[in-house]
């Protein structure tokens, strides 16, 4: 049994329509389909039906994240070893979602919902799956290839890393730690080979920080603040290094608060990566490598 990867988002959002016009044209996903108050979106190089789900609300935020097994058997599995943890799981029947099978939808210690499934639709790549080519002529945006990663807040971070290690079998790539070792202020997830899939900073418990999504290159960073700027997104972070991950990225905000990134690079993870230790009095260069500071708003602006 196995958590292969991080497959969606669902934000919600306060002005649906505005909402969709900014992720159609200024992130560059694809609207794949319209149900009960909410609209499904794909990036380009995904092949399932959808990664990001838009839901009209009062209030921005995560409604959920959800992970995608290898085996529909594996949701058994986990959902006994989730109880066994101590959280609360409950099973979502096939069909709640458009395009979607079952899956089981999970409390984590930090009151986040989260969801896994195997079963959902596949509509394929943009480029296809015959002879591609390496990126599709007619793309808006950013166009990034993915939903890559999201960080979340919690009060405490220790135990929300033991839950996704011990119940759903993550790896940590990285963490945040008091300079006397004693408190966990941060901390880096990874099921697969990538430098995270999800991540938990020391915050209020149930907020999303943000939903970052994959792009190719340093220059595509660049390019994705010039498409910002030119459609006068607000850009919190401009073009710079992670010390943490050592990704290069880009901070923005949806129309509704939801912070974004466009995130590039980072190295590859095995099942063996050691764990790379950040001290508190390092973190300014472990998240912005080059200002070495934090700025106020990364700390103070959640949904
Ligand atoms: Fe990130």
């Amino acid at each position: 049994m196995a958590i292969m990867r991080l497959g969606r988002a669902e934000l919600k959002v306060m002005d649906l329509e505005k909402s969709v016009d900014y992720y159609t044209n200024v992130i560059g996903l694809e609207e794949t389909g319209r149900s009960e108050g909410r609209v499904y979106m794909k990036a380009w190089d995904e092949y399932d039906h959808h990664s990001i789900v838009l839901q009209e609300a009062d209030s921005p935020g995560l409604d959920h994240l959800a992970f995608k097994v290898e085996k529909l058997e594996d949701l058994a599995q986990f959902e006994k070893k989730v109880e066994l943890f101590g959280c609360t799981v409950r099973r979502v029947s096939s069909g709640a979602r458009l395009a979607e099978g079952q899956a089981i939808r999970i409390e984590t210690p930090t009151g986040h919902q989260v969801e896994l499934y195997h079963e959902i639709e596949r509509l394929g790549k943009k480029v296809g799956s015959v002879n591609p080519h390496p990126w599709p002529l007619e793309t808006r945006g950013i166009a990034p290839h993915a939903l890559d990663h999201c960080l979340l807040t919690g009060e405490d971070v220790e135990t929300a890393t033991r839950f996704f290690m011990e119940a759903l079998g993550f790896k940590q790539s990285e963490k945040i730690m008091t300079v006397d070792g004693e408190v966990m202020l941060g901390s880096f997830l990874f099921t697969g080979n990538k430098a995270h899939d999800i991540a938990f900073v020391k915050g209020p418990d149930k907020k999303l920080h943000h939903a970052a999504f994959h792009v190719d290159n340093f220059y595509e960073v660049l390019k994705a603040a010039d498409i910002l700027s030119r459609n006068e997104v607000q850009i919190e972070v401009t073009p710079t290094r992670h010390g943490i991950t050592r990704g290069q990225t880009i901070y923005f905000f949806d129309p509704s608060g939801n912070r974004n990134e466009a995130f590039c690079g980072g190295y590859m993870t095995y099942a063996d990566f050691p764990t790379i230790t950040w001290t508190e009095d390092r973190i300014g260069q472990g998240i912005f490598y080059h200002r070495r500071e934090l700025i106020e708003s990364f700390m103070k602006a959640l949904t």
